[in-house]
């Protein structure tokens, strides 16, 4: 792969990794990811899938060898199993090392089975809380029987699951434990994340929902021996294993440590806008060069690299000062998370 082109950043990072949000929409309404009523974008706004996959294949094109689709919830979007089929003749060919998913798990029963047929190996399914009543509290429109179902369905085609939690104060800080052990009698490793300052919600003030990772690492290393992994995936997560079960836990706290130093992703919204940086503003617009230029990838690839040359060196979320600081006027289910 070393006569690959390379995307490389003025920091000197090589980015290789793409997160793709393929819409806005969802099935869930997260209290610290959407408000009750959102406001969709309206469908001309978004990429076609196949425009999607023009894009993907030109930064595969460019060296990125792993992507991850997100949303709002992926599997909702009409034809989305299209899509991950044209895009597994990467795998095939060997250039995309790895394609992923990251989801609510509501749709897991209906896709797993094809997702593991066009090539994706590892899920990220999102799950907060084991209980029924706080699931329904938090998601507000999901069902958590229909969660645990697709998790299982994932794991009955072979998908490697790992489950990513979103640590809120008040709400599910009473089951650190119990769904540590949940995970592990799965086979599931857990990565934990801090709520991040991402659009306006209402019902609750950001810091009220805060949880700070400081502080669930120390519950858990009161209870079990934990060990320092060196593993890097290049983004906000951190990696301990918990001895006594054997499991890999993430946590991504980028409100309490930095982790831009060996950043290798961009993000890609269902607009067709690419962000540098979860937490900047900056954006490049990639849908006109694409629809302007229906048969010729240059110059999109071009733009590519242009946005790539002006990636900052970090995010700027901050809530050290008790306010929230370098607040997104996005969403998370716009950027994808
Ligand atoms: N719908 C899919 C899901 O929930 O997994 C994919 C999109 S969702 C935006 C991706 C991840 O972002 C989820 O794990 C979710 O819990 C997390 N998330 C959403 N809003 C967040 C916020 N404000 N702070 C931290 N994590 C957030
Ligand atoms: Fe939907 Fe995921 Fe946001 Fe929850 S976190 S509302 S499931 S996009």
């Amino acid at each position: 792969m070393s006569d690959m082109p390379q995307l490389i950043d003025p920091f000197n990072r090589a980015i290789n990794y793409l997160r793709v949000s393929v819409t806005d929409r969802c099935d869930f309404r997260c209290v610290y990811c959407m408000s009750e009523n959102m406001n969709f974008l309206p469908k001309k706004e978004l990429l076609t899938l196949e425009e999607l996959d023009r894009l993907c294949s030109a930064f595969v094109s460019q060296g990125v060898r792993k992507i991850r689709i997100t949303g709002g919830e992926p599997l909702v979007r009409r034809g989305i199993m299209g899509f991950f089929e044209s895009m597994s003749r990467h795998l095939d060919s060997g250039k995309l090392a790895e394609l992923t998913l990251t989801t609510n798990g509501s749709q897991l029963r209906k896709y797993a089975a094809d997702l593991a047929r066009f090539g994706v190996r590892r899920i990220n399914v999102s799950l907060d809380t084991l209980d029924e009543a706080k699931f329904a509290k938090i998601t507000r429109w999901g069902r958590l029987k229909q969660v645990l179902d697709g998790i299982d369905a994932a794991q009955q085609a072979g998908l490697r699951v790992k489950i990513n939690m979103v640590a809120v104060k008040g709400t599910n800080d009473d089951e650190l434990f119990d769904i540590v052990e949940w995970c592990a009698a799965r086979d599931m490793d857990l990565t934990f994340i801090e709520v991040m300052p991402m659009g306006d919600i209402d019902t609750v003030e950001r810091l009220d929902q805060f949880w700070s990772l400081k502080d669930v690492e120390a519950e858990l290393a009161g209870r079990y021996s934990l060990t320092d992994l060196a593993e890097n995936s290049g983004g906000p997560a951190r990696y301990k294993r918990i001895e006594d079960t054997g499991q890999k836990i993430g946590f991504i706290t980028p409100l309490s440590h930095n982790f831009c130093e060996a950043c290798n992703r961009v993000r890609l919204t269902c607009t067709g806008q690419l962000f540098q940086c979860l937490g900047q503003e900056g954006e490049f617009d990639l849908r006109q060069i694409l629809r302007d230029n229906p048969s010729d990838d240059l110059p999109v690839i071009t733009k590519i690299h242009e946005a790539i040359s002006f990636k900052p060196k970090g995010h700027d979320f901050d809530y050290s000062r008790q306010s929230v600081g370098g607040k997104m006027s996005r969403h998370m289910s716009h950027t994808g998370g």
